[in-house]
């Protein structure tokens, strides 16, 4: 299966070797033209309102955005879950997403003192634990009927939230999974997205 990995800013590379890892064709998407042929998408971790003013630089946001809205599979980690989100709170009022999916998250929303940590996750459908890093992450505060969690956190305040939520086809993780080296979330996501394409990956 082709996935393009969204190449305009962030931690591209790592999604890269990480679908690489787990079985698929990475392609790099910078501009339009990058998204011909390709089955799924990865939305990196990076910075959500620089994301937002490169996809209109780059001329992406309206195909990207038709992709998204004819279906194609998505992974958003970090900074890409707040572009997939429907809600954003905290954002920059002129960062705009594709709103994709039916929740709402709060851009950095962990706190000063818990800017970035890591711990292991219990995720629905996997055995043991998978490592999780966390930066500057987004809080999901809300979903809707549509989205199903499957690992959720206990921050300092001792409030849960969820940190890995799948929505159809969809997967989108408040860490990165790109960066820890377990390529599980990602092999999660391409089963999700191979079912979507057609059983053997291809449309
Ligand atoms: N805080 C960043 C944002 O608002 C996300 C951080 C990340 O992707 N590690 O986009």
């Amino acid at each position: 299966m082709k996935v393009g990995v969204l190449a305009l800013q962030g931690d591209f590379r790592e999604h890269a070797l990480a679908l690489e890892t787990a079985g698929a064709e990475p392609v790099e998407v910078r501009r339009p033209e990058h998204l011909a042929g390709v089955d799924a998408i990865a939305l990196p971790g990076g910075e959500s309102t620089t994301l937002s003013m490169l996809l209109d630089s780059s001329g992406l946001r309206p195909a990207l955005a038709g992709r998204l809205e004819d279906g194609m599979p998505a992974l958003g980690t970090c900074a890409g879950m707040i572009l997939l989100a429907a809600r954003v709170r905290d954002g920059r009022p002129d960062q705009r997403g594709f709103a994709t999916i039916d929740m709402t998250v709060r851009r950095n929303g962990f706190g000063r003192q818990l800017e970035s940590f890591e711990c292991d996750l219990e995720v629905t459908g996997l055995t043991g634990t998978v490592p999780a890093v966390f930066i500057r992450a987004p809080v999901v505060e809300e979903v809707g009927p549509s989205v199903e969690v499957l690992a959720s956190v206990t921050g300092a305040d001792g409030r849960t939230s969820p940190v890995l939520c799948r929505a159809g086809h969809h997967l989108v993780a408040s860490f990165h999974p790109e960066l820890s080296g377990d390529v599980r979330i990602h092999e999660m996501f391409l089963a999700g997205a191979a079912s979507a394409v057609g059983g053997d990956g291809r449309k």
